[in-house]
Parts: C-alpha cells; sequence; structure tokens
C-alpha cells in the first residue's frame, strides 16, 4: 500500500427527499387546477427530475379530472400512495371505519403508473390508544402497505390559508413575504428534525419533507428546491428516501405518530424539553405571521 493524503474530514451533506399530499384543489375551475398541476410537476422535472412520493386523498380526485391529474403524476414516475379516502383524525373514528376508509381509496389509483403501497395518517394521526395504533399497523402489513413516514413536518398547509385569503382580499398583493416566511420555516424545520435525528439515531437519516398540492407550492417549489441545494442539502428520491431503515421503525408511544424522528426522540424520554405536541401546527405560525402581517 502506498501511502495516502489524509482527506480532511467533511460532515455529511443531508439529504432529502419531497413528498406532496392530499391533492385537494379547493374548488379550483379545471384550468386553473391543471395549471397547479402542470407548474408543480415542471418544478420538479426542472430540478433534474426530482422524483416525489404523492400522498393522495381519495375524496378530492374522485372525478375525472381529479384522476387525470394524478395520474400525470405516475406517468412522470413519481410515487402514488394512499392517504386514505376521508382524511380523517384517526383518533375520532372505530378502527373498523378507518381501516375501511384507507381501502376504499385504491380503485381510484391502483391502475396508475407509479401505484406504491405505502400509506401516511393524516395529520400525522396515527392511533390514541395501544389497541387503536396496534390493529392498524397489524392491518396494514396484512394488506401488504409499508409506512410513508414524514422526518420533516412542517406547517406549510397553513402559510398556504394565508396567502389564499391574502389573494382572495387582493389578487395583486405583494408576495414576497410570504415566499420569505415560508423559505425559512421549511429551512428551520429541517434543521430541527435533522439535529434531533443526528442526536436520536447517530445519523442523518434520508429525509421526506411534507408538503401539499397548494397555491403556496406552485408559486414557491422552485424556490424550496433551489433553497436547499443552495443550503448544501442533497435531493433525492423519494423512493431512494423510503429505502432508509427508519422507515421501518415503530416507536412505542402513545398518541403515536407526528414525523417519525418526533416519535422515536419521544420514546427514548430524554428530549421532552425540546418537543412539543403537536410537532408542528398552525398555533405555531400564526403569532409570527400576525406580526409581520402576511
Ligand atoms: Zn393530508
Amino acid at each position: 500500500m502506498t501511502s495516502r493524503v489524509a482527506t480532511p474530514f467533511v460532515a455529511e451533506a443531508p439529504q432529502i427527499a419531497i413528498t406532496i399530499d392530499d391533492f385537494n384543489f379547493f374548488g379550483a375551475s379545471p384550468a386553473v387546477a391543471e395549471q397547479r398541476n402542470r407548474t408543480l410537476l415542471g418544478a420538479l422535472r426542472a430540478h433534474k427530475d426530482l422524483k416525489v412520493a404523492a400522498f393522495i386523498c381519495g375524496k378530492n380526485i374522485d372525478s375525472d379530472l381529479g384522476k387525470n391529474l394524478v395520474r400525470r403524476w405516475g406517468d412522470a414516475g413519481h410515487l402514488i400512495c394512499n392517504h386514505t379516502y376521508s382524511h380523517w383524525f384517526y383518533p375520532n373514528r372505530s378502527f373498523e371505519e378507518f381501516a375501511q376508509d384507507t381501502l376504499r381509496v385504491e380503485p381510484l389509483i391502483r391502475d396508475m403508473p407509479g401505484f406504491t403501497k405505502r400509506f401516511r395518517f393524516p395529520a400525522l394521526k396515527e392511533g390514541d390508544t395501544l389497541e387503536r395504533r396496534d390493529k392498524m399497523r397489524e392491518f396494514l402489513k396484512a394488506h401488504g402497505y409499508r409506512m410513508g413516514y414524514v422526518t420533516v413536518d412542517a406547517s406549510d398547509w397553513y402559510i398556504d390559508q394565508r396567502l389564499r385569503a391574502r389573494l382572495t382580499q387582493n389578487p395583486q398583493s405583494d408576495l414576497a413575504g410570504y415566499k420569505q416566511y415560508y423559505l425559512d420555516h421549511l429551512f428551520d424545520r429541517a434543521t430541527f428534525y435533522d439535529g434531533l435525528s443526528r442526536k436520536v439515531l447517530g445519523r442523518s437519516v434520508r429525509h421526506t419533507l411534507l408538503i401539499h398540492h397548494t397555491v403556496l407550492n406552485e408559486l414557491f417549489l422552485g424556490d424550496v428546491l433551489d433553497m436547499f441545494a443552495t443550503k448544501g442539502w442533497k435531493l433525492i428520491d423519494a423512493e431512494h428516501a423510503f429505502s432508509d431503515s427508519v422507515f421501518s421503525a415503530e416507536p412505542n408511544i402513545l398518541p403515536a405518530g407526528e414525523s417519525i424522528i418526533w416519535a422515536l426522540a419521544k420514546a427514548t424520554g430524554k428530549f421532552n424539553d425540546v418537543l412539543r405536541y403537536p410537532g408542528e401546527d398552525s398555533v405555531y405560525e400564526k403569532p409570527k405571521m400576525d406580526k409581520l402581517g402576511l
């Protein structure tokens, strides 16, 4: 062996995949919904043809238009996954009702390219009792599903809600403040969950960021991708992210759910000083957005 020049230690760049939930078109006209769908797909294509996982809520796309819009994601190579039909909050429903609602979305998406048996609970709420939690875990396995956990949770849906309200008031509103708030929020949350991952698991997992099919992302998804790349994060395909062993974890906590990193941290009992409940919600963003007049 010849001697080697020692390479300086470089911390491994964090890796992150994008996951897009709900496909709620908020009653938009077909032309507006089509345009939003095209713009989101275009932003991903423009970014090295990045592949995401789409978690589909059945009731939002239960129409010819809705199915056509989702199918384009499958045609473009993205994963099409299950996010229930009705988007119920599991703690408010019986296991039987909720389990049936999980299967109800399948006929809408199972023949599409990209259909993948990966499941995500609405609002990341996985059951508030041991029985309810474990029955769904068994049910999903029996039906061939793997979990579509979020590692980086965020409140993009709430920023979108406020941005749409502003646009309703005045379609000509300056949206620069919303864009900055959104980018800062996502990076802050990504940094938090990545730091927690390193503390709890001793490593940076392959992250999955939760965002939604919204006006906010129609406007700023390209900026989100650029931001992560500029900050030294590596954008990866969702399928690759999901091959990380963290997505097979079954943390023993109640209520079950939240970011999988949050849940694994909670299960150790050691991080209660940094774990708020819920992990993410509008209540944390509202005062800050109010103060900024957004
Ligand atoms: Zn959802």
